[in-house]
């Protein structure tokens, strides 16, 4: 067993458990609310966190960190963590999001059900009990129904140096408040005539107490609850309302809701006051978003990039998508090792994509089968090879895993051959093919250049070489040839031809969207090539997501949608050595 990587969060969850803070909690609830709204199942001593996208875009490299960490914590602490849709939000939000965001929590690892519980959660199932807490609050006094226009409002908030101002309806009396909202719940007041509003101080220093909105009026039809609704609650009033609905004891999020917590608290006082929810309430913890250089994590602008075009679909695998990384080859394990690895902090920063890379070289390096890929295919004709003949080669299947076996290949008169590995004039410490000199064909022949041909245009078109019979590898006496170059081939008539996606970096600037430059401007025109490789004829058997090591090239995938039966396409997942000289 692992040691648990120590942060300042799973402190907190130790500390609270060590003093038994949950031990004690019980469902009470006031009478009925209860039974209408409370999973009665839920053992409330439990720990329990929740991941609550909303579902209006794909997740990306910065949910999966807040997925590890919501789910690592509940399974390291013997709580659960709760899969739940934060879906208040009546216009944006789409069938499809939610399913592609099920799928992508699933394939990261991590369950919302067991034996005992199934912790799928929509927030729209919980409009009733928002709606019930809010009339406690205007009839307890702590909320009230404002027909300012949104100006008057605006111009009565103050700024972060000048106090707001009462609204002339903030002190009506909670009767006519009660009647007004109950009016606004069914329909009969236009859109923006008035808000519920809870009443808390419009001097506060924190611009979020300044008796901030709770209820507006839409007329939308939600993707879950219809027409049933045409006023909604705002997001700082829903979500604290949600955890304490759901017994959540650590509500985490990112930094910029740190200044929201003293409403997040204000909520849940007031409605455990009201004998809604039993202590101790949720809390909230804020950590530090993820940053990946290279790229934007933000879903509005993921959306920006595929509505315009600017790469193929959710799923491009030049996409920090869950979707477009599972594309591009990456792993669920290399995902889960790099959030281990950047772990939590209180302070924002930016992570280097060089460590996303590396974490999926480390996850694929000791499993993923080796293979012979040429990727930018010249020609080499062995003229001293019988013609029409071939004979098998063999090499590991993995370098360091001898019970996976070996592999065999043919080898014959005319071979496939990377272009770079021919020179025409060897630069200094040039070590491959060039007239004259000598090469070990890997797991093959040694080979000695002899000339090449060129076409009309002076473009080398092949290359000629003659081999020594007696130096195959692993054959005795192999080994009495000393030569520097070892290079790899596939032999040209045995080969299969495939497509094969090289991938750059998808924004040329570490921080695309730095000092409010537009990040689009930054982008890579050149961060997707497609070649015509010469592949190892095994290769054919590839089944989508199946990884390899293609030797000297780096780790690919066969990817997932473009790829058909005995005919695969394969995507660079990373190159084996960081080569962004990062
Ligand atoms: P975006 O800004 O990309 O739209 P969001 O925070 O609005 O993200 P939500 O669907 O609300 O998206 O996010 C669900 C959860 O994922 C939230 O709890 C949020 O804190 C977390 N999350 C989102 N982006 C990141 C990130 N870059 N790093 C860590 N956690 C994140
Ligand atoms: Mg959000
Ligand atoms: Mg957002």
């Amino acid at each position: 067993n692992e040691a648990l990587p120590s942060n300042f969060l799973r402190t907190h969850v130790e500390d609270d458990l060590a003093r038994g803070a949950y031990a004690q909690r019980r469902w009470a609830g006031a009478p009925g609310f209860a039974a209408n709204h409370r999973q009665a199942a839920l053992d409330p001593a439990r720990v329990r966190t929740r991941f609550p996208p909303e579902p209006n875009g794909y997740l990306h490299i910065g949910h999966a960190k807040s997925v590890c960490l919501n789910f690592g914590l509940a399974r390291d602490y013997g709580g659960r963590c709760h899969m739940r849709f934060d879906d208040t939000n009546p216009t944006k939000e789409e069938q499809e999001y939610v399913d592609s965001i099920l799928d992508a929590v699933g394939w990261l690892g991590f369950e919302w059900k067991d034996a005992q519980e199934d912790n799928l959660y929509f927030a729209s199932d919980y409009f009733g009990a928002f709606y019930e807490i809010a009339e406690y609050l205007v009839q307890a006094g702590h909320a009230y129904v404002d027909r300012q226009t949104a100006d008057e409002m605006r111009a009565s908030r103050g700024t972060l140096t000048e106090p707001g101002r009462d609204s002339p309806y903030r002190d009506r009396p909670p009767a006519e408040s009660l009647a007004l909202l109950r009016e606004m719940r069914d329909g009969q007041h236009p859109e923006g005539s008035m808000v519920l509003r809870a009443k808390i101080d419009m001097r506060s220093p924190n611009m979020n107490l300044r008796d901030p909105a709770i209820y507006r009026i839409r007329f939308a039809e939600h993707h879950r609850t219809g027409k049933d609704w045409c006023i909604y609650p705002m997001y700082d009033y829903a979500h604290p309302l949600e955890d304490g609905l759901e017994n959540i004891t650590h509500s985490i999020c990112t930094l910029e809701f740190e200044d929201h917590r003293p409403f997040y608290d204000w909520v849940l006082e007031r409605a455990a006051e009201g004998g809604f929810f039993d202590r101790p309430l949720p809390r909230q913890i804020e950590f530090a978003r993820l940053n990946l250089t290279y790229t934007v994590t933000s879903k509005r602008k993921l959306q920006e990039l595929v509505q315009s075009k600017l790469v193929d679909g959710w799923d491009d695998p030049r996409m920090p998508t869950l979707v477009g990384l599972r594309r591009r080859g990456y792993t669920p394990e290399s995902i889960r090792l790099f959030c281990d690895r950047i772990g939590v902090s209180k302070a924002d920063s930016w992570v280097d994509m060089g460590t996303l890379e590396q974490a999926l070289r480390d996850d694929l390096e000791p499993r993923a089968p080796r293979a012979v890929a040429v990727l930018d295919p010249l020609k080499l004709v062995i003229d001293n090879f019988p013609e029409g003949q071939s004979e098998d080669c063999s090499a590991p299947a993995h370098p360091h895993r001898p019970e996976l076996g070996q592999r065999s290949f043919p080898i014959s008169r005319e071979l496939w051959i990377e272009r770079e590995d021919f020179a025409e004039e060897p630069p200094k410490g040039f070590f491959r093919l060039f007239p004259g000199n000598r090469v070990r064909l890997r797991y093959g022949y040694v080979v000695q250049c002899t000339g090449f041909e060129k076409d009309a245009d002076g473009r080398v078109v092949a290359v000629h070489a003659e081999y020594f019979p007696d130096s195959k590898s692993g054959t005795p006496g192999a080994d009495t040839y000393k030569v520097k170059g070892n290079i790899h081939w596939v032999s040209a008539p045995h080969a299969l031809e495939a497509e094969v996606r090289l991938f750059d970096r998808l924004f040329t600037e570490a921080h695309p969207d730095a000092g409010g430059r537009d990040y689009r401007a930054t982008i890579n025109p050149a961060a997707k090539t497609m070649v015509r490789a010469q592949l190892e004829r095994t290769l054919a058997s590839a089944k989508p997501d199946d990884r390899y090591q293609f030797e000297r090239h780096g780790y690919f995938v066969a990817d997932r949608t473009d790829s058909a039966e005995g005919r695969p396409v394969f995507n660079r997942a990373v190159s084996l050595k960081d080569s962004w000289g990062s």
